[in-house]
């Protein structure tokens, strides 16, 4: 054998840059299925699944292609518990010349493979992912000799290097930005029933058979698998793209900020675990984008929002990723040592919003991007958990979780454990954000208006809290000085009250 090209579990695509140059009279693939990828953090029952059947369903798509494939599954017997080991022993048992790999989406894994072809002697061909618009290289140009890295700037620089939503030298519609017109909350009669549904898939013979191994095999794990309807192939996740693109992309813009109670899904896309399985490529999803704003059929402003989102955000983290690893992960600038409450795990509390975020995740291993911001990640952040007991439930739990977009999107814009390298101030508010963009504050027994006492609403007290405990390190910074200002109002036993009920607050269970 010539050249074993390996693939991970979230590089699903037959144009992989591993399969350039692919020769199947003389090169295979190799896959494997280990518990270590569904244990090393506690994934929930959703994300093992998407990762599995996504696995299953391209060796399919491997072998119609007629490309050789040595394929390991999790319950074939004598399966090794780590990548490492299982490719440890294909490799002396097959003996290629060399291993060709496409960057993967974690840095562990990368360091495991690397160790792995070393210790047998072998080249390992490590290609750059072309399912992104930028290299980690071009970031690393990009930051030289910068001091803040706001993704604003990185942003435009890729709007006018590809070329996208541009009009000449301009940006299209004349602004880079319309987030201002992008913070709807929807009024008291909620999304209406005419709110367009994304497309399910239901579970096919070969999600079958990965349900009832899951649901077997990791059943002390987090989560339900009873709604998955995830696309899994290149066709559902076509189907998919075009669905959000003509359907709900219009609205994208306007609700991006909104959240309502027992709707998931609202004017979301749901194609972060097709883009991150790279079932589809981000170059493709934001043509589909533009092609429908230059139609006319979607406003400039919904389309930017949700390109910013892609072409922007996306490739930004994924660049913070590569160039900080592996320090980033130690993260912990606020000093943030508590650990994160049980109930994280299994939804089991009494507040209203954050029960309906977490049922929700455990329901479908998916939250959209304000109730992951703005409700799991603003509690932890005001209530002082530590970024990486925080880092390790986000990633067990989301089906688009890998380590490349979680950890940044968690230690960075959620926590401020990087101390502002990616937002330029921590993403705090009290209770009131949340009674502004969602109805959930009058199904909740808490008033997001109360601080102290037995009704204050928790965000509310740990925010007044965040502020003390943070007062002097916050005091003269530029975005968040008038906050903190906020507390010249409040008065010695004021303040003692806040402090007592934070601390009763993380004494529960
Ligand atoms: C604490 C925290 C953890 C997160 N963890 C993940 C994760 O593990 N995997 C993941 O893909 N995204 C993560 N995100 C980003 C974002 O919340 C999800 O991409 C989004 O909610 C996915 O749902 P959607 O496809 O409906 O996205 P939409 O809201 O419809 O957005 C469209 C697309 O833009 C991209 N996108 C949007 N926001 C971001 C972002 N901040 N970073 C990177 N890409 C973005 C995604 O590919 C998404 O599919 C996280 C955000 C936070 C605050
Ligand atoms: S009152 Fe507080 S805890 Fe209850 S739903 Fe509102 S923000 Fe959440």
């Amino acid at each position: 054998m010539r050249d074993l090209v390996l693939v991970l579990g979230d590089q699903l695509d037959l144009a992989s840059s591993a399969f350039d140059g692919f020769d199947a009279a003389r090169d295979a693939v190799w896959m494997a299925e280990v518990a270590e990828e569904s244990t090393h953090v506690w994934s929930s029952q959703p994300r093992i699944a998407i990762f599995l059947a996504g696995m299953r369903h391209f060796a399919q798509a491997l072998r119609d292609a007629g490309r050789p494939l040595h394929y390991r599954r999790l319950d074939d017997p004598g399966t090794r518990e780590s990548l490492a080991a299982q490719l440890s022993i294909d490799i002396a048992a097959l003996r290629p010349q060399r291993l060709v790999l496409t960057r993967p989406g974690d840095w562990r894994v990368l360091q495991a493979l690397q160790a792995v072809a070393a210790d047998a002697g072998l080249q390992l061909d490590l290609r750059e992912d072309h399912h992104f618009f930028t290299t980690p290289s071009d970031f690393a140009a990009h930051a030289r000799g910068r001091h803040g890295l706001r993704m604003e700037y990185f942003y435009r620089e890729q709007r006018q290097r590809f070329g996208i939503l541009m009009d000449g030298g301009q940006p299209l519609g004349g602004a880079w930005n319309y987030d201002a017109e992008n913070r709807e909350a929807f009024g008291a009669q909620g999304p209406g029933f005419d709110m367009p549904q994304p497309p399910r898939f239901e579970p096919d013979a070969i999600t079958r058979e990965v349900i009832a191994l899951v649901r077997e095999r990791f059943a002390s794990h987090p989560g339900r698998l009873d709604s998955f309807a995830w696309p899994l192939t290149r066709a559902q996740a076509l189907q998919a793209l075009d669905a959000f693109v003509t359907e709900r992309l219009p609205l994208f813009g306007p609700y991006q900020d909104a959240i309502w109670p027992g709707e998931p899904w609202l004017y979301h896309a749901q194609l972060s675990a097709a883009l991150n399985l790279k079932l589809l490529t981000p170059q493709e999803v934001v043509a589909a984008a533009e092609r429908e704003v230059r139609a006319g059929r979607v406003p400039v402003a919904s389309g930017e929002g949700f390109v910013r989102q892609i072409l922007g955000w996306r490739e930004y983290v994924r660049g913070i990723y590569w160039t900080r690893m592996p320090g980033y992960a130690n993260a912990n600038a606020l000093d943030a040592r508590r650990d994160l409450p049980a109930w994280y795990w299994n939804g089991d509390t009494d507040m209203a919003c954050l029960r309906d975020a977490i049922q929700q995740t455990l329901d479908h291993g998916y939250a959209h991007h304000i109730q992951r911001l703005m409700v799991t990640g603003l509690f932890a952040l005001l209530y002082g958990v530590e970024p990486r007991q925080l880092h390790g439930w986000y990633l067990s739990v989301y089906v688009d979780a890998v380590e490349w977009v979680e950890l940044p999107n968690t230690l960075g814009m959620s926590q401020y454990a990087d101390g502002g390298l990616m937002a330029s101030k921590p993403y705090i508010a009290s209770g009131k954000y949340i009674a502004r963009q969602s109805p959930l504050c009058d199904r909740c027994r808490y008033r997001p208006d109360e601080r102290v006492g037995e009704r204050a609403c928790p965000f509310t007290t740990l925010y007044w809290d965040f502020l003390l405990r943070h007062e002097a390190r916050f005091a003269d910074h530029p975005r968040l000085a008038l906050q903190v200002r906020g507390l010249a109002r409040v008065n010695e036993a004021e303040r003692a009250r806040i402090r007592a009920q934070a601390e009763v607050l993380r004494a529960l269970p």
